[in-house]
């Protein structure tokens, strides 16, 4: 009998896998150089760049600090302004 290749017993036993990095090269994997980092649109964008590959890449982390900030205090106001 043979096995499916995901179900073979050499297949379960995988190696830890390393935590996910954000500045991780997609490239190659390698861990990047921070170039910039700008919050002007909203959101945490940074330029890395991988010495490996020679490339500069853009990684969006999210929504910027200030951008939660303020849409938490509009929240806030909102509430005031019902319960006043
Ligand atoms: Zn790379």
């Amino acid at each position: 009998m043979k096995w499916p290749s995901w179900l073979a017993p050499k297949s379960r036993r995988r190696p830890a896998a390393a935590e996910p990095s954000l500045t991780a090269c997609p490239t190659c994997g390698r861990e990047m150089e921070l170039i910039e980092k700008t919050t002007m649109t909203g959101s945490d964008r940074r330029t890395c760049r991988c010495e490996h590959c020679g490339e500069e890449h853009i990684i969006n982390f999210g929504p910027a600090l200030w951008q939660i900030l303020s849409d938490a205090r509009e929240a806030e106001e909102k509430e005031e302004k019902q319960n006043g």
